[in-house]
């Protein structure tokens, strides 16, 4: 029996959990409650609050999946929103154009490093991915080297949920039960420093990280090798910040061996870092593609997309099959409401967020890092305003705890009492709010944290399980 779906006023949670029990499909669901799954209601937000299903206040954290930058309930970006769904809602990109596209793609590639100057625009992260592996394909094909495809990828990755970037995702559990290009994709060590060998300096662990690479790359063959495909700070995998000189060593090996270097900045471009991206203002690297998406539109509108080197374009214009066709594109390909939402956006962060995020980060990371106190915190590490607590059993051996999977999740738990969202990953929560926090709200979403780990705490010793 089907009922109306349309209610006047807010959403109810037990009705809406009791619709979604019996029609949603929610993403990452494991198999016991796949299509029967209620989650946690998010009625409304504002700045950096989200207002759950009970009316209770929380500090938005994780700024939803690291996107809401500029933040919840933004007049400026609802505005234009409207302004540019009247004034045009969507044009087809396979014969047209329209105005906001062409001119974020400019500003774009005024903020992008060295001679990245072409964007290509899709509908997220995962197709950003997609499309720039698409792109290498083609380079290689109409280059005349179609045997040079395989993509270098990392432990600890993720690029997305489609089936080519899901491909190059490198933590087990987005790969047990699911299939990939495996004969496309070779995967290099996770370069975290927390993770490296007992005794080893931080720099003997960026050395053979580095060989490792030149080792795969001699192994496999550079006339194999299309793309090497790396965020800058590994974000899922739990804000993984490389040791100091390993990417200019790993792009110095991709020009030597004219491998391309992707840098996925889905995560961290557009403010995390306090700049629009982070590979060459932060990390001293110029890529030859930066894939971006998330905060473009601080999550108001999903866009996403490439940036790709003037150099690389030219090449394949300039190849022996001007007839080839890169027949890759998308319906919703530079959308002019994303797009017009995404130079508002640009704006936002231009005057003020850029340089308040940057300006605020020493604290937020200072802040978090007195978590270090508590005895279950193994490190807390970060860079802008992205950082994550990583939990273990025991300090001085760094090991995981038993129970690795209840941790984050005991601890989201009490901090949704306490009035801040936490995104848990397995036994680590990660903190990335709205770039427009200030220092008291760090001081709430610190103390929050430090009584929600304290009562994590509390509960496994009661338990006997710690
Ligand atoms: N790359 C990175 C680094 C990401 O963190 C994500 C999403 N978390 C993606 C790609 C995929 O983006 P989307 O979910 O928008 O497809």
């Amino acid at each position: 029996r089907k009922q109306s779906m349309v209610q006047a006023g807010r959403p109810r949670a037990n009705t809406t959990e009791e619709i979604a029990r019996r029609h949603l499909l929610q993403p990452w669901p494991v198999a016991g409650s796949i299509g029967a799954e209620a989650r946690g209601l998010i009625g409304e937000g504002d700045g950096i609050y989200v207002v759950d299903g009970e009316g209770r206040r929380l500090i938005d954290g994780p700024a939803g999946m690291w996107c809401t930058n500029v933040g919840h309930r933004n007049q400026e970006l609802a505005g234009v929103m409207y302004e540019q769904a009247m004034a045009l809602s969507y044009n087809t990109p396979w014969y047209t154009m329209n105005e906001p596209s062409a001119a974020l793609a400019a500003r774009i590639a005024a903020h992008a490093p060295g001679d990245l100057d072409h964007v290509f625009f899709t509908t997220g992260g995962s197709s950003a991915v997609e499309t720039a592996l698409r792109f290498m394909q083609f380079y290689n094909n109409v280059r005349g080297r179609p045997d040079k495809k395989m993509v270098v990828s990392r432990g600890g990755a993720y690029h997305g949920s489609t089936y080519l970037s899901a491909s190059l995702n490198g933590r087990p559990r987005d790969r047990d039960w699911m299939d990939g290009a495996d004969g496309l994709v070779v995967k290099l060590s996770c370069p975290d420093p927390f993770r490296r060998p007992a005794g080893m300096s931080v720099e003997a662990f960026r050395d053979l990280l580095v060989q490792e690479f030149r080792d795969t790359v001699e192994r496999i063959g550079p006339d194999r090798i299309g793309a090497f495909v790396g965020e800058p700070v590994m974000a899922s995998g739990g804000v993984i910040v490389p040791p100091e000189g390993y990417l200019p060593a790993i792009r110095d090996i991709c020009r030597e061996n004219d491998i391309l270097f992707i840098a996925d900045e889905v995560v961290t471009a557009f403010g995390r870092l306090g700049h629009v991206f982070a590979s060459k203002d932060v990390f001293g690297i110029e890529p030859d593609m930066i894939t971006f998406a998330k905060g473009v539109t601080s999550g108001y509108f999903p866009l996403g997309g490439v940036v790709i080197s003037g150099a690389l374009v030219e090449e394949m214009r300039r190849s022996n099959h001007a007839d080839a066709m890169f027949a890759h594109g998308l319906t919703y390909s530079s959308h002019p409401v994303g797009c017009a939402v995404a130079l508002k956006n640009l704006d936002l962060l231009e005057n003020g967020i850029l340089e308040h995020a940057g300006a605020i980060a020493p604290y937020f990371q200072q802040r978090l890092k007195t978590l270090e106190e508590l005895p279950l915190v193994g490190e807390v590490r970060g860079l802008g305003l992205m950082a994550c607590v990583e939990c273990v059993a025991d300090r001085e051996s760094r090991n995981p705890l038993a129970l690795d999977n209840e941790v984050g999740k005991r601890i989201d738990a009490h901090c949704h009492e306490l009035g801040l969202l936490v995104r848990p990953l397995i036994h680590m929560c990660v903190m990335s709010p709205p770039l427009i926090i200030t220092r008291d709200q760090i001081d709430d979403m610190v103390a929050i944290l430090h009584e929600g780990i304290s009562r994590t705490m509390d509960d496994l010793r009661a338990e006997g399980l710690w």
